[in-house]
């Protein structure tokens, strides 16, 4: 297959000229997206290989999605919390169903439900713990990526992400990730959660040592802390389970739900735990506009309904191994390391060879999407909704830039 150039249309000038630079997205100016392809201007195909940070597992315009999100739309689509509508308990009992738990709680973004969570285990510690007031503490993990607000920002070890946008908000302790014992030396009696991701998207697609999350479970047990998995990338069938966590066979008292809960049709996201933990909040305490919109709840009850098939989590299980036997044939071949679970994987390019903002964009030209984290690391992360073919054809091409 020949390479051809990615041209600048005007829509990238215009965007350029118009928005902040928060972003530096790829040449390609998309229109169309079925499934795990994406169309641009010009009428090219690719594969994508990103799926919106995985806020597009069931891939793009799911048949079941759109058409509950289309019957919504000519029902009601938005309320307020003011009132109750008819979507919300069936969202919501569906929901806590999938992840085992008693409640649930609705905002839009993934940032919204880390601030949620972070609250809620704030309250907790206070009103449950009797942790005294104004000292709770959060332990977090170096490399975490939890969102973009300014309290998130303050336990980020990400100078892009952190530097310059202080004062921060305090209580957080940073421990560096899979270190156990790190872990068990930060927890004092004023610590009320534990937040962290089962597996770091951001800094690499990293997965932690086999028993870090069952220990993580045993010491919050023992210590009467808070575990929160922030599940919203890792979640909802990404790793081959609907949680990640589950590979560890462990459950937190806590979920942080995001991206794929909208079908990647609108921001969902929740948090869910048991009534001893959730029940905290009470009238007036938080909330927010758009959180559990008809619209929102009729997407995310079909995203869930997909989910309780398993057809997903076992596609990302079968296909991830496929994925992954490609990926590790290129070790010494261009590639250093590759990690992940399921359809989800972190590929360190030779850095003698390409950056990972060189690999994707030579992945692009080759009508490839995927997106780069820090240095010469790609991330992969298809569809659930990819076949074994588009697979081949997608590391061929990975193979063909390495080569090259
Ligand atoms: C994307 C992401 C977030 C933030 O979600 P937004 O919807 O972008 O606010 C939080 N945590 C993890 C693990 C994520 O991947």
């Amino acid at each position: 297959m020949t390479s051809v150039d990615l041209r600048t249309p005007g829509e990238l000038a215009e965007a350029e000229r118009y928005t902040a630079h928060n972003y530096h997205p790829l040449p390609v100016v998309i229109t169309e997206g079925e499934g795990a392809w994406v169309t641009d201007v010009d009428g090219r195909r690719y594969l994508d290989f990103l799926a919106g940070y995985s806020a597009l597992n069931f891939g793009h315009r799911h048949p079941a999605l759109i058409a509950a999100a289309h019957a919504q739309l000519d029902r009601i689509t938005l309320t307020s919390r003011a009132f109750v509508h008819d979507q919300f308990a069936d969202f919501c009992r569906s929901l806590a169903e999938l992840c085992g738990k008693e409640l649930v709680l609705p905002m839009n973004t993934g940032a919204e439900a880390v601030e949620t969570a972070i609250k809620v285990a704030r309250k907790w510690g206070y009103r449950v713990k009797s942790v005294p007031d104004g000292q709770a503490e959060i332990i977090v993990a170096a490399d975490n990526f939890h969102g973009r607000t300014t309290t998130i920002v303050s336990f980020s070890t990400d100078p892009d992400a952190r530097a310059d946008f202080g004062p921060y908000t305090p209580g957080f302790k940073i421990v560096p990730y899979g270190d156990e014992t790190a872990l068990r030396e930060a927890i004092t009696p004023n610590t009320v959660a534990v937040l962290m991701e089962p597996i770091q998207g951001e800094a690499g697609v990293l997965v932690p040592p086999t028993g870090y999350f069952a220990a993580m479970r045993a010491l919050c047990d023992e210590h009467h802390v808070l575990m929160i998995a922030d599940e919203i990338q890792s979640g909802l069938g990404r790793t081959g389970r609907t949680f990640a966590v589950e590979h560890e066979g462990v459950v937190p008292d806590m979920y942080v739900l995001g991206k794929a809960l909208g079908g990647g049709i609108v921001p969902v996201s929740a948090v869910a735990a048991d009534r001893d933990v959730l029940g905290v909040l009470k009238p007036g305490e938080h909330g927010s506009t758009f959180g559990g919109n008809p619209l929102a709840c009729a997407v995310g009850r079909e995203v869930v309904r997909l989910l309780a098939t398993g057809e997903f989590q076992r596609r990302s299980a079968e296909l991830g191994e496929h994925l992954h036997a490609r990926l590790t044939a290129l070790l010494g071949h261009g590639v250093v390391a590759v990690r992940g679970r399921g359809l989800w994987a972190g590929v360190d390019i030779d850095p003698a060879l390409l950056t990972g903002r060189q690999a994707c964009e030579r992945l692009a030209e080759r009508g490839v999407l995927a997106k780069d984290t820090h240095g010469s690391t790609i991330r992969l992360a298809p569809p659930l909704v990819v076949t074994a073919d588009e697979i081949d054809h997608a590391t061929a091409q990975l193979t063909a830039i390495l080569g090259s």
